[in-house]
């Protein structure tokens, strides 16, 4: 069997473009699952061979017996998360790039903590009850929500007040940390055991990127201008080269222990740490996400890093691509999909 052999599937928003068009540059036949008014968007950019258009994203799974006919592949994004149960993903018949394990570890924070915290990587302070805010604290709603409806509280009183518009939502009190945002982009090939840094970026956030165009005395005369961190975009970012090893370090150390704590495949393929780095150039980590970031979308055709380690237009999407590819001529595709 060979690429064309294969379909590379994935649902149309997040980074599926990038996914398709890094899939059909290694030779895979491509298909998109777009939400009805979504389709034009995927066929003027030309990277699906196929569009099935479906009305709720959870139809991908009666669309079951069409995908594995065709050999699909799927490849999980953020809209896969934001959109679907991950018990559903679990009964999955058609091929998933990936470990479906890895899932609830990153998306319960409790979880995520352990495995971060046990990979010796800097996390924020958490603090179980709000009488026990000592410092500035940002809160964060459970799911991937793209920042909505976080909020800073600078104490007990002020986090009281601010939950109040919050009813019956899960959140988690972090201790936020003054520096700026860095996402490190890194992919794991567990055919050759080796980690790749792909690439960097930091997020375009509504409101909080703007806030700093308008002066401190205006934002008291506007009122009430609360910070929220709605992502719009992303920036690309390269960082100082002398954060390049701990960098690296920590993502190995996140590798090496999920082996450990999840399953013995671990992670593996694309990964994200998404964290601060403050002015004594300390690394602190409040998330992991455990596949493809859209902060990757930036590096279409490639990044300043995967230029220099390929030579050629290497996205995370198509690094995925080629892995598949890897995997099928060395006839270990059951090693990198469940
Ligand atoms: P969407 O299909 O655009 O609603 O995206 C699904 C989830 O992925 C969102 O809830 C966000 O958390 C995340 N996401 C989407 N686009 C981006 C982006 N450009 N940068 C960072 N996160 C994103
Ligand atoms: P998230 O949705 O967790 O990726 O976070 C959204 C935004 O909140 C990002 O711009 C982060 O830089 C910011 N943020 C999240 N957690 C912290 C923290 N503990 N300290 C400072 N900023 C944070």
């Amino acid at each position: 069997m060979a690429a064309n052999d294969y379909t590379i599937g994935t649902i149309g928003s997040h980074s599926a473009l990038q996914i398709l068009k890094g899939a059909k540059d290694e030779g895979f036949k491509t298909l998109c699952i777009a939400k009805k008014g979504a389709e034009k968007v995927y066929k003027s950019f030309g990277v699906a061979d196929e569009i099935i258009s479906v009305d709720h994203y959870k139809e991908l799974f009666s669309l079951q017996d069409q995908l594995v006919e065709k050999n699909t592949i799927l490849i999980p994004h953020g809209s896969f998360i934001a959109y679907m149960k991950i018990e559903d993903f679990k009964d999955l018949r058609v091929m998933y790039f990936g470990n479906k394990d890895v899932l609830e570890w990153e998306s319960a924070r409790d979880l995520e903590r352990e495995w971060l915290s046990n990979s010796n990587i800097n996390i924020p302070k958490i603090f179980n009850k709000p009488e026990d805010i000592d410092r500035p604290v940002i809160v964060k709603f459970y799911g991937a929500k793209g920042g909505m409806g976080y909020f800073l509280a600078k104490n007990t009183e002020d986090f009281y007040e601010k939950i109040s518009y919050h009813i019956n939502e899960k959140y988690v009190i972090q201790e936020y940390i003054i520096g700026v945002p860095a996402y490190f982009h890194y992919f794991y090939s567990p055919l050759n055991n080796e980690l790749e840094i792909m690439s960097f970026d930091k997020r375009y956030e509504s409101n909080v990127d703007s806030i700093g165009r308008i002066s401190a005395r205006d934002q008291f005369a506007l009122k009430k201008i609360d910070p929220s961190y709605v992502v719009v975009g992303n920036i690309p970012i390269t960082v100082r080269e002398s954060l390049l090893p701990e960098i690296y370090d920590m993502g190995e150390r996140v590798i090496e222990k999920s082996k450990e704590l999840i399953s013995k495949r671990g992670l593996f393929g694309p990964f994200c740490l998404e964290g601060v780095i403050t002015p004594e150039a300390e690394i602190y980590i409040f998330e992991i996400s455990a596949r493809i970031v859209a902060g990757t979308n930036i590096f279409e055709p490639y990044s300043p890093y995967t230029y220099i380690k390929y030579g050629k237009p290497m996205s995370t999407g198509r690094r995925i691509a080629l892995e598949i590819k890897n995997a099928i001529e060395k006839d270990r595709l059951q090693d990198i999909v469940c």
